[in-house]
Parts: structure tokens; C-alpha cells; sequence
């Protein structure tokens, strides 16, 4: 915290008899006392209340291609404003961007929610991706943030675990217009040792966010982890229960943090998206290089959007519809 910066405050929180707090953000529901934050490490108990020292402190700004999120029917070819933030509610052992999850060390700077408004706009951003490390431990910045973009006409996008109660799930799912969430496997097992999460608990919130917001969802395919063809099948029918167009990314993990296993191969990783493509109309793979990664029209073939790693274009799609057969393209953003 930096002179002259508030402390701010937590929401979704309660006192308990002992002094202790309860935090009501997420599944954890830790109970911090003055000694020791909550499991995210980010939102401590100071004289009775919780606080957030870091609240608006940014680790990371970038402008990115929103393919890189990835969404891929939101907007394609556009670029947006990420930001990324310290802290985690998950600890997987093979997070891909551990030096800001797993410490809130990292250097920051503060930006309050309209000084991120106005980064956005300076930049032409038509929106404001919360991303990088986990947003939802800092849900009342997103939602004090996400709020004044949607005033000053941009729309907000969530990059997340997925890892909140329904009713801050509620609040923060009203104000974004889209979400990739991840869906790190479909094992109980695999979710409570290798993240700390919980796997049904992300399948609720999936299931909130579903018809709320546009909706893509990503799996980080780790061989001999989750790479399981029957539990890429379960991830996929999941999906699909969720919405027959909802687009599942497969991402190639590479080693990092806790990890050595050898990277995803991509003939494993392409094999894997055939299994998913039995359920959803929508399987991309992802995390491999500059590879050919395009959509195609559900119902004739033809190609509607060319990608070629962030070279994206948008070629077979009239008023909406595919240029060739005029079916519908389920894709937000195309004119
Ligand atoms: S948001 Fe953080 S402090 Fe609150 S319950 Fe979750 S892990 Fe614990």
C-alpha cells in the first residue's frame, strides 16, 4: 500500500465470536484470523475487519489479441486491455504463471478501478479482460471496476478458476459479458490434490455463468495427469450440457512451477480434441506454436474465421450467418 491509500475494506465477509472472520468469497471459507490471511493470501483480518491490501494493485497490463484468453467467438481479431493481479485461490502445482499467483510479492502498481476505465479507452480497448492470475479473489475491484467500464460503454471479460459462491458469483457474472473459465480435469481426486480446488464446485459455477454470459471453456491437457480419453469425454459432455456451441480450448501444458513432466505432444493433444468433438461442435487446441486454428461452419463446413496463431480473419460470415449455407454462426461480435 503506498501514502495516502485507503485500506479498503472486504465484502462477503463475517465476524465470528472468537475474533476471528469468516471469508464468504469462495468454497475455502477460511477463517482468518490477525495472524494469517486466507488461503489466496490476499484478503487478511486488521482490527476486526477484513481488508484488502491489494485492492487495485496490478501486476500486470498488456494489450493482448483476445485470442489469447482464448476466446475465440467473442470478438475475433479484436485486442483488449488485460489485467492481471497477485494471488490464487487454487495452488496448482503446474501453474503456467506461478510468479504472480503463488506470491503476492510481485511488484504492483496501484491503478483504482477508473484509472483502468481510462487505460482501456486511451488504448481503444473495447473492453477490460480480468486475467493473468486469479481475478475473483479480488471480486469487489472486479465488480467496482467492471461496473464503471460498463457506464463508459466498454464490456468486460473474466479469465478465471472459476472457484466463487453463488452469490458473489451472482454479482460478478451480472456485470461480464463473457468468461473463459478453466475446467482443469473431471476428477474429484485430481482437483483437491494437484489445485486445491474443488471440481464440483467449479461445475456450479459453470453452470451459473452459462446463458449469463458468453461462454468458452478451457482445459490445460497435462500427459499422464489429465489426459485420460475418458476424462477429456467427460470434460466435453459436461460442456456440452452447458450449451451445444459452447467452444472448449484444449491448451498443450508445458513444464513449470512444480512440474516436470514432459509438454503435451500435439498429435496427443489433436487425438484428445477428436474424442471432444463427439459432444461439441467447437474443439480448438491451443498452446502449441503459431498453429492453423479455424472455425468452421457447424452445419456445411466452410470456413468463417482463419487463425494462424494471432493472424485472424474473418472470411465466410454475411449480417451474421455463414456466407455459404446462411446458417446462424454462434460467434458475438461479427457484423
Ligand atoms: S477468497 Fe481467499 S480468503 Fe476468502 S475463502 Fe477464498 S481463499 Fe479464503
Amino acid at each position: 500500500m503506498t501514502a495516502g491509500q485507503a485500506e479498503h475494506a472486504a465484502r462477503w465477509s463475517e465476524p465470528r465470536p472468537d475474533g476471528k472472520i469468516a471469508c464468504l468469497l469462495c468454497p475455502h471459507a477460511c477463517v482468518i484470523s490477525e495472524t494469517r490471511p486466507g488461503k489466496c493470501g490476499v484478503r487478511q483480518s486488521r482490527g476486526g475487519t477484513l481488508v484488502l491490501p491489494f485492492y487495485g494493485r496490478i501486476s500486470s497490463l498488456a494489450v493482448d489479441p483476445i485470442e489469447k484468453k482464448p476466446l475465440y467467438h467473442f470478438y475475433p481479431g479484436s485486442q483488449i486491455l488485460s489485467a492481471g493481479f497477485v494471488g490464487c485461490s487454487f495452488h496448482c502445482r503446474f501453474c503456467q504463471n506461478w510468479e504472480i499467483s503463488q506470491a503476492t510479492s510481485s511488484g504492483t502498481r496501484f491503478m483504482p478501478p477508473s484509472d483502468l476505465v481510462s487505460a482501456a479507452r486511451r488504448e481503444g480497448s473495447f473492453a477490460i479482460a480480468y486475467t493473468y492470475s486469479e481475478p475473483l479473489v479480488h471480486a469487489e475491484y472486479v465488480v467496482d471496476t467492471a461496473r464503471l467500464a460498463h457506464e463508459a460503454g466498454l464490456k468486460n471479460v473474466l479469465v478465471s478458476n472459476g472457484y466463487l459462491n453463488p452469490g458473489p458469483a451472482s454479482e460478478v457474472l451480472g456485470l461480464m459479458d463473457a468468461a473463459n473459465i478453466d475446467l482443469k480435469g473431471f476428477d474429484e481426486q485430481f482437483y483437491r490434490v494437484e489445485t486445491g480446488g474443488s471440481l464440483a464446485e467449479v461445475q456450479r459455477f459453470l453452470s451459473q455463468a452459462a446463458g449469463r454470459v458468453h461462454l468458452e471453456v478451457t482445459t490445460l491437457v497435462i500427459p499422464t495427469k489429465n489426459d485420460d480419453p475418458a476424462q477429456i469425454e467427460g470434460i466435453a459432455r459436461f460442456v456440452a450440457s452447458l450449451g451445444a456451441d459452447v467452444p472448449l480450448h484444449l491448451s498443450a501444458y508445458h513444464p513449470d512451477y512444480k512440474y516436470s513432466i514432459p509438454a503435451t505432444t500435439a498429435p496427443a493433444i489433436l487425438e484428445l480434441a477428436e474424442i471432444a468433438r463427439r459432444h461439441l461442435r467447437f474443439v480448438y487446441v491451443g498452446n502449441l506454436g503459431a498453429e492453423e486454428c479455424n472455425t468452421n461452419c457447424a452445419s456445411c463446413g466452410k470456413l468463417l474465421v482463419s487463425r494462424f496463431g494471432y493472424d485472424v480473419k474473418v472470411v465466410g460470415v454475411t449480417h451474421g450467418a455463414c456466407a455459404s449455407c446462411g446458417a446462424a454462426v454462434p460467434i458475438v461480435g461479427l457484423s
